[in-house]
């Protein structure tokens, strides 16, 4: 969380944030704020739509849901590009997968995209395993397929790294990562393209149907009594942080400087071995079951959390949240700590 988070609450309070109706003019401003600041400051095309949602695991079934007839392929190397599938496979039994190695690079030109695939969806950041898909190569997906929508899952990088988002249709997160703000609130930005695949598609009558959250969304309103407290934080933290692209430079210089230190500790060894594929804003180390407990376990004792492994590399790994919510002293702490080890 970024360490503002403590004004910014008692503010929601004391201005009667908390009690605002979510058909109200003032929710409506309040909402209308946070979506042009982060379309500022996130390099967002004005023409994109930025909705609200509960979760980037809802955006998962939205997407089959209401944009999807048929065919989706999904290029995946870890768990939540999986788990993205299988959701995705339980609506639309025609989605389809390919899995990368970890260290595995999406080539664009390799891909099994024809006549019948609609969507093609990449997981950006992969959390699981610490690698990403540079942005680079989803510019190419765009330039090599023009004619297929492309869908990103930014849960752990939007806000985090600079992203070209005119380079896919639909994009989703939650802002307890990179955004530093608490759990509960999602984000879903639409092109163009998107929502005239929605128009075209019709689907309708679900609460979380994408035209039903978009008609809302038209009148600067959400389709639920949504996290009006989750938005306003949403809003100033927008308002605080500087541009996307200088916050960028520094979690990347910052990921490097980690990595470098990390590939040094003797017993342990970096996750993600291929540069190219390496994450900016997740690192992941990975090492014996013993040695792992015992590094996590030793920097527990000097007040410091280091991430657990997620499903099959729970124990063999851990991984550090690079997110820019991170202050000077806690980076600073840590390297005492890597440093001693
Ligand atoms: C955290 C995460 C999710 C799930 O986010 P929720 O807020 O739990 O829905 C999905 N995809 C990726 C890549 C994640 O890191």
């Amino acid at each position: 969380m970024y360490p503002q988070l403590g004004g910014f609450l008692q503010d929601a309070f004391q201005q009667g944030i908390l009690s605002i109706s979510h058909r109200s003019e003032a929710f409506m401003t309040m909402a209308g704020e946070a979506i042009q600041l982060m379309k500022e400051k996130l390099e967002i095309p004005q023409d994109y739509t930025v909705m609200f949602v509960n979760s980037a695991t809802e955006s998962w079934e939205i997407l089959p849901q209401s944009l999807l007839t048929g065919e989706s392929l999904h290029v995946y190397s870890g768990s939540f590009g999986e788990k993205w599938y299988q959701y995705a496979h339980h609506i639309r039994p025609e989605a389809k997968a390919v899995v990368l190695e970890i260290d595995q690079e999406l080539k664009p030109e390799e891909l099994p995209v024809g006549e019948q695939t609609q969507m093609l969806c990449i997981t950006q950041n992969e959390t699981s395993n610490a690698t990403q898909v540079r942005p680079e190569i989803l510019q190419k997906l765009r330039s090599q397929y023009p004619n297929v929508l492309i869908a990103v899952d930014v849960t752990s990088s939007l806000a985090g790294i600079y992203l070209p988002i005119e380079a896919a249709d639909y994009w989703y997160a939650s802002v307890q990562k990179c955004f530093g703000l608490p759990a509960g609130l999602g984000i879903v930005i639409c092109s163009p393209k998107a929502i005239a695949r929605m128009k075209e598609i019709g689907e309708k009558g679900r609460y979380n149907s994408l035209s039903n959250i978009w008609e809302n969304i038209q009148k600067t309103q959400t389709h639920i009594t949504p996290n009006v407290l989750g938005i306003y934080l949403l809003k100033r933290v927008m308002e605080m942080v500087p541009s996307i692209r200088e916050t960028d430079k520094r979690v990347k210089e910052q990921a490097s400087y980690w990595y470098k230190e990390l590939a040094g500790l003797k017993q342990f060894e970096l996750l993600v071995q291929n540069e190219a594929v390496r994450s900016d804003t997740v690192i992941g180390v990975k090492g014996s079951k013993e040695d792992i407990a015992t590094i996590k376990t030793k920097a527990k004792a000097h007040g410091i959390l280091l991430g657990a492994g997620y499903g099959g590399l729970k124990e063999s790994t851990f991984r550090i949240a690079n997110f820019p919510a991170l202050e000077a002293y806690e980076l600073e702490q840590l390297h005492e700590f890597l440093k001693a080890y």
